[in-house]
């Protein structure tokens, strides 16, 4: 078999797995695939598409600058190319400044004496927003395009920090129960397991509409670092951090803290009175 063929054939088995092992969704369901652009999640809504499921694309644009329409006319394509629907949220006129503003606001504000990352602001930001999207579009699940890498890196990074318990509400699935006021979106993670060089290969493979140049605001992130230095492992290496996860992640999950409240401020689902996003806002 070419090469190109097995890489594809493994990762959309890989894929079909994950779904499959942690019943991430099933066809009944409508699932909105946060699609920003990039390779991770532009691959999610092809497979998903591929494999039956009933999805719709929604994309945030950021307003940053040159970057921001790259990642708008690829979303567009997509969306033409699947022809499935696309929502766009544009962040200009929904909060009334782009990323680059709004973040600085925050920064400047802060009292916080170590400066608050522009990855993690617009990380917590985005985050908020897809749930309260989604919800008003009666999604079932939010599909996003985290991948082993990632996931690996978050993993590290919460371990630097001396707190690998935060690493409970990550997985390939996240359920928080009981949501009384049934607020909150399940997220799903299809390419949890999957490396990233090898979705850049697949993207590229099927010439998908792909923007591969990163955001020019994630200079100074924490993750850049880390990502640096799991870069300089060895691919065992990085699979037993994986192992480390899997294990801990079982164990963990069932003193994993599943309940919601409600933000005091805006009503969105939360983990304590106020959320992270009017955290930083008020900040
Ligand atoms: P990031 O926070 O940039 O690491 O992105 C993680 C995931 O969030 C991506 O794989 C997408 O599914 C989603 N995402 C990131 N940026 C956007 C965006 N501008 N619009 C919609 N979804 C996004
Ligand atoms: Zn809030």
């Amino acid at each position: 078999m070419k090469p190109s063929k097995k890489l594809e054939k493994n990762l959309e088995a890989k894929v079909k797995q994950t779904i499959k092992k942690y019943k991430l969704c099933n066809k009944e369901e409508k699932i909105i695939v946060a699609v920003s652009g990039g390779k991770d999640s532009t691959t999610v809504a092809c497979l998903l598409y591929k494999f039956g499921y009933n999805i719709e694309l929604f994309h945030i644009n950021l307003k940053i600058g040159d970057y921001s329409e790259k990642c708008l006319d690829a979303v567009k394509t997509l969306s033409k190319l699947l022809n499935v629907k696309l929502h766009i949220y544009d962040i200009k006129k929904e909060m009334g400044s782009g990323m680059c503003y709004l973040r600085t606001a925050i920064q400047t504000k802060s009292k916080l004496k170590t400066k608050l990352k522009n990855c993690a602001i617009c990380g917590v930001i985005k985050k908020w927003i897809l749930n309260k999207e989604a919800r008003k579009l009666k999604a079932d699940k939010i599909a996003t395009g985290h991948n082993l890498d990632d996931e690996a890196q978050t993993f590290l990074m919460n371990i630097f920090k001396g707190s690998p318990q935060l690493s409970a509400n990550t997985g390939p699935v996240t359920r928080n129960l009981p949501d009384k006021k049934a607020k909150f979106t399940p997220r799903i993670k299809p390419l949890f397991y999957v490396a990233e060089n090898n979705i850049k290969e697949y993207s590229k493979l099927k010439n998908l509409p792909v923007v591969y140049e990163k955001c020019p605001c994630a200079l100074d992130s924490y993750r850049i670092q880390v990502r640096k230095f799991v870069n300089t492992l060895t691919e065992t290496e990085k699979q037993n951090i994986m192992k480390n996860f899997d294990s801990l992640i079982k164990r963990i999950e069932k003193i994993k803290d599943t309940r919601i409240e409600y933000c005091e401020v805006c009503g969105e689902p939360a983990r304590n009175k106020v959320c992270k996003k009017c955290n930083l806002v008020k900040a």
